[in-house]
C-alpha cells in the first residue's frame, strides 16, 4: 500500500526532520495542507523518537515496531507523549458528546485549544520521562490555540526542558503568534507539482481498484477538480472523489464557467441548501484562476477549465475586479455560521455576476 514514504514531496521534509534531531530542536512548527501524507510522516517521526529498539547509530532508521515503547504508541498509551487537539475534533472522531454540567446541560465542545489543556503540560514536561527518552507534546492544529493558551505555551517554549519536544502542526504558519513561530524550527511541506500530484493520485486509485474490482472510474476532468480543490494533495483528492459532493461541485464549476441561462437562480438555490464553505472554496479558486487567465497565466486550480477561464477573463475589468474580489473574499469569515444561507449565496453570486460583467 502506498504510504508517506512513497511520496516524493515528503522526502526532503523527512531529511529536514532528521536534521532537527541532530540539532536538538525543542520545538518544531510544521506547515502542511491535509492529505499530503504529513500526518503519517509525523507519526513515524514521533515513533522513531520514542522507540527504544531501533539502532541509534543509524539516524535514518524508523521505529522498530516491536519494543515496549512502539507497542504503547500503537495502543495510544505512551506515557511520554501528549497529543493535544481542540475538544470538538477529539469528540468528533470518538463520536462521544461533550460533558454535561451540574444542570445536565451539554456544553458545546470547543474548537480551540484552551489554556486548561496547556497548563498541565508544564508538570508533564518537568517530571523525568518514563522511558529515559524524549517527552513529546504534539499540538494539532496549532492555529486553534486561543490567546491565553498561546501565551502559556510561549512561556514554556522560553524555558524548554532538556529532553522535551514540541510539535506544532498547522495548515498555515501565519496562524501562529510570531513570538511562538520564532521559537520553533519551521518546516513547510510543499504540495507536489500538478503532474506529480495527478500521477500519484492515479496510483492511489489504481491500488484501490485492485483491492475492489468494481471500483468507480473517474473522468480526467473530475480528477483535476478533486486535485484543484485539495491544493494538489493526493490523499485528500482521493477522499473527495469518493464523496458525493464532488459531482455537485463539478456541476457548479460548469455553471460558473459557462453561465447557462438560469445559472444565477439555480446556483443560489443549490448553495442555500449546503455547507457554505463547500461552494465558497470552489468559487474562490475559480475566481483566482480567472485572474490568472486575465494575466495570460495558466490556471492554478482547474486545468480542464483553462479555455473557459480565458473566455470569461475577457470580461474582467481592472481595477474594479480587485474591489469585487476583495468584497467576495471578505465574506469568508462569516461563512461558518451564516445567519441566512440564501442571502450569503446570493450576495456571493451577485459579486461574481458583477465580476464577469453579467449583472443587470
Ligand atoms: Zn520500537
Amino acid at each position: 500500500m502506498l504510504s508517506w514514504q512513497d511520496a516524493p514531496w515528503l522526502k526532503p521534509v523527512w531529511q529536514q526532520l532528521l536534521q532537527t534531531e541532530h540539532r536538538h530542536a525543542h520545538a518544531l512548527a510544521i506547515e502542511s495542507q491535509p492529505g499530503l501524507g504529513t500526518e503519517a510522516m509525523l507519526q513515524a517521526y514521533v515513533a522513531k523518537r520514542l522507540c527504544e529498539g531501533r539502532e541509534r547509530s543509524d539516524s535514518s532508521a524508523l521505529a522498530c515496531g516491536s519494543c515496549p515503547s512502539c507497542q504503547w504508541l500503537a495502543q495510544h498509551q505512551h506515557p511520554d507523549l501528549r497529543w493535544v487537539r481542540p475538544e470538538a475534533l477529539s469528540l468528533n472522531e470518538s463520536g462521544e458528546e461533550g460533558e454535561a454540567d451540574a444542570k445536565g446541560k451539554v456544553a458545546k465542545p470547543s474548537n480551540e485549544i484552551r489554556i486548561d489543556q496547556i497548563r498541565p503540560l508544564e508538570s508533564f514536561l518537568q517530571v523525568a520521562s518514563h522511558r529515559a527518552g524524549a517527552r513529546i507534546v504534539w499540538l494539532e492544529p496549532a492555529q486553534t490555540l486561543n490567546r491565553p493558551a498561546a501565551n502559556a505555551l510561549l512561556k514554556m517554549l522560553e524555558e524548554p526542558g532538556d529532553a522535551s519536544l514540541w510539535i506544532l502542526s498547522t495548515p498555515r504558519l501565519s496562524g501562529l503568534m510570531p513570538t511562538i513561530r520564532s521559537r520553533c524550527i519551521t518546516v513547510s511541506v510543499n504540495p507536489p507539482p500538478a503532474k506529480q500530484a495527478q500521477a500519484f493520485l492515479q496510483q492511489l486509485l489504481h491500488e484501490a481498484a485492485c483491492a475492489k474490482p468494481h471500483a468507480a472510474q473517474y473522468e480526467p476532468a473530475l480528477l483535476g477538480l478533486a486535485l484543484g480543490l485539495s491544493h494538489h494533495a493526493p490523499w485528500r483528492a482521493k477522499e473527495r472523489l469518493e464523496a458525493p459532493l464532488l459531482a455537485e461541485q463539478s456541476r457548479w464549476l460548469h455553471a460558473l464557467a459557462q453561465l447557462p441561462s438560469g445559472w444565477f437562480s439555480q446556483l443560489a438555490s443549490h448553495w442555500a441548501d449546503c455547507e457554505a464553505l463547500d461552494w465558497f472554496e470552489l468559487l474562490e479558486r475559480w475566481v483566482i484562476d480567472l485572474l490568472q487567465a486575465r494575466y495570460l497565466l495558466d490556471p492554478i486550480y482547474f486545468k480542464a477549465y483553462a479555455a473557459a477561464a480565458q473566455t470569461r477573463a475577457g470580461g474582467l475589468k481592472l481595477p474594479q475586479c480587485f474591489q469585487i474580489i476583495n468584497r467576495l473574499l471578505a465574506m469568508k469569515s462569516s461563512l461558518r455560521h451564516p445567519l441566512n444561507p440564501r442571502l450569503h449565496a446570493e450576495s456571493a453570486l451577485l459579486h461574481y455576476a458583477e465580476l464577469v460583467g453579467q449583472s443587470g
